[in-house]
């Protein structure tokens, strides 16, 4: 039976970065049949796998803007998801460092700000107690923010375990749909993809980042443009001396909170992000100029970071639309809701995000009846790396593979990979953001090649289908002949 003669979805969700995969679970919850769209090869590929990383604290913006709204309500749902899906995330605080007497007014109005969002536990902090809390501070700190409840988390496992909780709770994922076209007749939307494929649904979300321009373009509805702003990083090798134990802020400027110091959950250490206007959605370069202001800005805050400690550097783009997000039903095309201009904080808002564009579509007449059988719960990989020897024996004597280390700086086992593989996880991109294998010191010298011959092993796949990240991005080509 071909997709056009099945009955519609109820919802199709346009794009699977935190928002989409975030209403995809919230949506799975009720008896309806919903479908998220994805342009890539794999989820979390977009704005949603390349960000700081940060539960903000709630106190950066006011509440006049929904974003400030969402984000202080995604924020304090973050425990109760952590304890459902497994994610790594952990409320480590977060510092806004003044290094300047110059500077403090803007910490008291920061404190003053989060408390009229409804934040209670903002802590206005002396120098002393700013190095008490982080010794690692620059001995000019002349005061800040303490926020405690402030955190950090890997977003694209937060993503992935997003997914794949709404996948087993009914939601159809469909890769590598681009969404191009979109008609609509007797109530119905057909939603055409690039490939040539179709699905029909009662409503939609245009969760695209980047390209909700393009998305809502292609429903007829309202006309604007997404701007990307760059942000560009350094990571920096767990043994870093400059690895605080929380998240150090500058005192924001006006065009962004600044270039910060992120302890990740994984015990790496970000450093950055800039930003930086400009026209390419598909501009991920970085560059030294850039990344030589990254290590100034960052040791003004923490002196012991050091570019010495870098083992990569990549970039991401925040989707600007103005100010605020745009999270609204389409005044011209019926039963679309608009998630756009998702910049920062939308993944701490994403939870908060998702509950408000369920209550639209409530608002839009979806009807929404809890299903008794949901199920909330996602059991997180296992991890080889945070095993006691005792569990490792256990697992080991029962498939070996939990007991062939793959990657040496993350210590992934094979067991990993393959777990990745049979989740859906077919690039080298998605097993390296599902499993960490490739993400660490080597950044993947010692453990592609493995990994290539168990996704081949795997799946079946020949040598030369073996993609990055989907798409053109294959890594090895027939011209080096022979199998690898
Ligand atoms: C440098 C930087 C730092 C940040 N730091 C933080 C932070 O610390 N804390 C925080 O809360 N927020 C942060 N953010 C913001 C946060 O990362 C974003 O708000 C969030 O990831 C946006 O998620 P999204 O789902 O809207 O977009 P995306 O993750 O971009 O997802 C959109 C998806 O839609 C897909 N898509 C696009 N077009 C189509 C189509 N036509 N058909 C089908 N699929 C399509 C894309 O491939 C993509 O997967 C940061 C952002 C950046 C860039």
């Amino acid at each position: 039976m071909g997709e056009s003669d099945r009955d519609p979805y109820d919802v199709a969700i346009i794009g699977a970065g935190v928002c989409g995969a975030s209403v995809a679970r919230l949506l799975s919850r009720y008896r309806i049949r919903s479908a998220l769209l994805e342009r890539e090869e794999d989820v979390s590929f977009g704005t949603s796998k390349a960000n700081s990383g940060i539960v903000h604290g709630g106190f950066h913006h006011s509440s006049e803007f929904l974003k400030t709204r969402l984000e202080v309500a995604g924020a304090a749902r973050f425990d109760r998801l952590k304890e459902e899906l497994g994610f790594p995330f952990e409320r480590c605080g977060i510092l806004v460092a003044a290094t300047h007497p110059d500077e403090l007014p803007a910490i008291e109005h920061l404190r003053e700000q989060g408390i009229a969002n409804g934040i209670r536990n903002l802590e206005l902090c002396s120098r002393e107690r700013m190095l008490e809390l982080e010794p690692k501070l620059s001995p000019e700190t002349c005061g800040g923010l303490y926020a405690p409840d402030g955190g950090i988390v890997e977003s694209y496992r937060y993503v992935f375990a997003l997914v794949e909780n709404a996948r087993a709770n009914g939601t159809e994922l469909l890769t590598g749909f681009e969404a191009v076209r979109a008609t609509r007749s007797d109530g119905i939307w057909t939603v055409y993809a690039a490939d040539g494929r179709s699905i029909r649904c009662r409503y939609a979300v245009n969760a695209a980042g980047l390209y909700a321009d393009a998305v809502s373009a292609a429903f007829g509805a309202e006309q604007f443009t997404i701007k990307p702003r760059k942000g560009e990083y350094f990571l920096l090798d767990r043994l870093a001396a400059g690895h605080p134990s929380r998240v150090v802020f500058p005192v924001p400027n006006i065009v962004s909170k600044g270039m910060l110091v992120i302890p990740t959950v994984e015990g790496t250490t970000l450093i950055g992000p800039t930003a930086d206007s400009g026209e390419d959605k598909g501009d991920l370069a970085t560059t030294q100029g850039h990344l030589d202001r990254i290590v100034a800005s960052a040791r003004n805050l923490v002196p012991l970071v050091s570019e010495m400690d870098a083992i990569t550097s990549f970039a991401g783009l925040r989707p600007v639309l103005g100010e605020d997000f745009l999270i609204a039903p389409s005044d011209l095309a019926e039963g679309l809701v608009q998630v756009a201009g998702i910049q920062s904080p939308g993944l701490t808002a994403s939870p908060a995000i998702a509950e408000y564009v369920r209550d639209i579509l409530a608002g839009l007449s979806l009807d929404l009846v809890e299903k008794a059988d949901w199920n909330p719960r996602t059991d997180p990989p296992v991890r080889a790396r945070l095993l006691d020897p005792e569990r490792r024996a256990e697992l080991v004597a029962r498939d070996g593979a939990h007991g062939h280390i793959v990657c040496r700086c993350e210590e992934v086992s094979e067991a990993e990979i393959v777990e990745a593989i049979r989740h859906g996880h077919r690039t080298l991109d998605g097993i390296k953001f599902y499993t960490r294998a490739q993400m660490g010191r080597c950044q993947g010298g010692f453990c592609t090649y493995r990994i290539v011959r168990i996704l081949m092993r795997e799946t079946g796949m020949s040598f030369d289908e073996i993609t990055k990240r989907g798409g053109a991005s294959r890594v090895l080509g027939s011209e080096l002949g022979g199998t690898p």
